[in-house]
């Protein structure tokens, strides 16, 4: 595990004295506990060893190898070494998978960690709406209060059977609220992106921090805890002057640029004028994407550029409604997400699955528009290449990292055992996630999280997001 930060990284002394004027964290908190040694936090993260998961319903999601009943994983390295009716692995720890479900960590797209401390909280009346909501009170974030978020957020993606997300950073404040975050995702062991990104509220002529975003990439395997964080940009979409120079900045540093576009009837050609920019390409994702003209897919699909949705955001806001197999339908990769909890309540991606489905379906007027093996595809290898990761997660093939989940089936909203794709669609619930691997390192066993203190995670989420209520005056 690598330490953050290192000898020119931001001011420690400042950063805590910021979080304790904040009041947010007693002792035993976070900025204390960051100032650890690697070792030390090392020796908290569960170790990745040789196993051998034995006996389970193994849906690989790669075309090649298909679902295979009562068959094994073998994993060493970090990796996906062998997937097979029977494998012998005399060295390898034995894990029973029988009764369940195994298949990839599922991938979520895009999601505001920072946010999940505002669990809920969009209110019924405008000016509590989303957007004034978590403006109001992200202006009187301090770094810690990223770290309390992002820690809950990531935990919570664990616990449901999400090994990969797109953290979707919206916030940054200065520097030290990206190392908050990169730190909590660091300390909870989840494979991400960081999307780094202006502080929320911040006016259109202003550039994101882009001497920090060099800074980053430029010392970016002290960061990347050992590989499993990877650097974006949180773009603001063609427009304005500050915009096109975020993009040529981190296009220059060879990062991959997400943007959210055509959310309203009233934000439309948002994806024409990035075409029009020149800036469509394979290292764009576009978010939402639901008031887009035939001719803007047409130029996705050309371009070879990647889209996430995120129903339950869309449709609490009022959005509309996916418009997931016009996406589908012209070869565009999809990939699903969280986007924030103060709107969606929760990170269930089973949940997210479902509402994909029926909302294609009933768009389409047609039981069988989008099947339930095709969304769980969305929720694993496609959205795996939507983030361009798909040569290394998204799939159980040999050589991939190994991430993946075991699903038990011996729970009432699963039982009896049938169509292991629909069951996991339609029936199956975060709780039903019994084991949680990520780059081999057990995350959940039995359903528990392994190496996390959840009461510590919460408290500690609870006491920023107080804090922080405070500070802005938001009641
Ligand atoms: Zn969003």
């Amino acid at each position: 595990m690598k330490r953050l930060g290192g000898e020119a990284s931001i001011g420690r002394r400042d950063f805590i004295g910021g979080a304790m004027v904040a009041g947010a964290f007693g002792a035993g908190g976070w900025p204390l506990a960051s100032a650890q040694d690697s070792e030390e936090r090392g020796s908290a993260m569960p170790s990745s060893n040789e196993y051998l998961i034995r006996n389970g319903y193994v849906m690989t999601m790669d075309p090649a190898l298909g679902d295979l009943a009562e068959a094994d994983v073998h994993v060493r390295g970090g990796q996906i070494a062998a997937v097979a009716a029977s494998i012998d692995a005399p060295d390898a720890a034995v894990i029973d998978a029988g009764g369940m479900l195994v298949l990839p960590g599922m991938v979520e797209t895009h999601w505001h960690m920072w946010t999940t401390m505002l669990r809920s909280m969009a209110g019924d009346q405008p000016d509590h709406g989303y957007f004034p909501t978590s403006r109001g009170i992200g202006a009187h974030y301090v770094a810690g209060d990223m770290y309390a978020s992002t820690r809950l957020s990531a935990a919570e993606a664990i616990f449901s059977g999400i090994t990969f997300v797109h953290d979707w950073c919206h916030n940054v404040r200065g520097p030290e609220f990206a190392e908050a975050d990169l730190r909590a995702l660091t300390d909870i062991g989840i494979r991400a992106r960081f999307a780094y990104g202006t502080p929320t509220g911040a006016s259109n002529d202003s550039p994101i921090d882009l001497d920090d975003v060099a800074r980053l990439e430029s010392r970016w395997s002290d960061y990347s805890n050992d590989g499993l964080l990877t650097l974006g940009l949180a773009w603001r979409g063609a427009g304005t002057e500050a915009s096109r120079q975020d993009y040529v900045a981190a296009r220059e540093l060879g990062l991959p640029v997400s943007v959210h576009v055509n959310n309203f009837p009233t934000s439309q050609g948002g994806i024409a004028a990035i075409e029009a920019a020149g800036m469509l390409g394979p290292h764009v994702q576009l978010i939402h994407a639901i008031w887009t003209s035939p001719e803007e897919i047409e130029a996705l699909a050309r371009r070879g550029a990647s889209v996430s949705l995120s129903p339950y955001t869309e449709l609490r806001i009022g959005f509309g409604f996916p418009i997931t197999g016009d996406f589908l339908d012209a070869g565009i990769p999809v990939g699903l997400s969280v986007d924030t909890p103060a709107l969606s309540g929760n990170a269930d991606m089973f949940a997210i699955m479902k509402a994909i489905q029926n909302i294609e379906n009933s768009r389409a007027q047609d039981e069988f528009k989008l099947p339930a093996r095709r969304v769980l595809e969305l929720a694993t290898i496609e959205g795996a290449r939507s983030m361009g990761l798909g040569d290394s997660i998204g799939s159980l093939t040999p050589g991939k990292r190994a991430d993946l989940i075991m699903v038990d089936t011996r729970a009432l909203n699963l039982g009896v055992f049938t169509e292991p794709a629909h069951m996991l669609v339609e029936a199956a619930q975060p709780s039903n996630v019994d084991t949680v691997m990520i780059d081999g390192r057990i995350l959940k066993r039995d359903g528990r999280l392994t190496g996390i203190d959840v009461d510590e995670v919460i408290d500690d989420a609870q006491r920023a997001q107080a804090a922080v209520r405070e500070r802005a005056g938001w009641w």
